[in-house]
């Protein structure tokens, strides 16, 4: 009986880090999304869509800075 309980933090997509997420896109990953423009830090899951900025409303991307 082979048992590998061994948790392994599973990796289902290279490091994304550094990725631009657009605003009304679907979230790559889930993480730390920081708008381009003015900085602000949003958290998001994987597969939600990336909402305008809730600080300047201006930004249209955001740039994933922690998985
Ligand atoms: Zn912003």
């Amino acid at each position: 009986m082979a048992e590998e309980a061994q948790e392994r933090p599973r990796k289902l997509s290279p490091n994304l880090r550094g990725t631009r997420a657009k605003v009304g896109k679907v979230a790559p990953a889930s993480g730390l999304f920081r708008c381009e423009k003015c900085g602000t830090e949003v958290p998001l899951k994987k597969g939600a869509i990336v909402p305008l900025c809730p600080h300047c409303k201006k930004g249209l991307s955001f740039i994933i800075i922690a998985e």
